[in-house]
């Protein structure tokens, strides 16, 4: 499945992952998924970023999205040809490798997305999508 990050979406989810250090980011990807297409893709067009609602000393390396969000932004997309298709989080001072955690909660048919991120920056990304069926 070849997974195709959008200089907007990737610019968007770089500036929460700068903003929120050294806590991890999280938020949405928008955009497009075809798995029926020849060899299926993905294409994360948009991010939007939610607030992490952990607080102290775990929202270093621990993420939680208020689900009202998700709902906010379903309404704000409505009719503009884009979807929710996935959740992206930051690795503070971490490498850009999915935890065993992540993978835990992972859920077919969504794109996940993981930014490293140290004081200079984001410095790589992952992104994993497995499909529905
Ligand atoms: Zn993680």
């Amino acid at each position: 499945m070849k997974i195709e990050l959008s200089k907007k979406a990737s610019e968007q989810m770089d500036l929460a992952a700068n903003r929120a250090y050294p806590d991890e980011c999280c938020g949405i990807l928008l955009g497009k998924v075809d798995e029926n297409a020849e060899k299926g893709y993905v294409e994360v067009l948009e991010a939007r970023e939610a607030t992490n609602q952990i607080q102290g000393r775990r929202k270093k390396s621990h993420f939680e999205m208020d689900p009202l969000f998700l709902y906010q932004v379903e309404r704000e997309i409505e009719g503009s040809g884009l979807e929710v298709i996935g959740i992206f989080h930051s690795h503070p001072d971490c490498k850009a490798v999915f935890s065993e955690e992540d993978i835990k909660y992972m859920v077919p048919g969504l794109v996940y997305t993981v930014l490293s991120v140290t004081k200079e920056g984001v410095i790589e990304t992952c992104s994993s999508y497995r499909k529905n069926r």
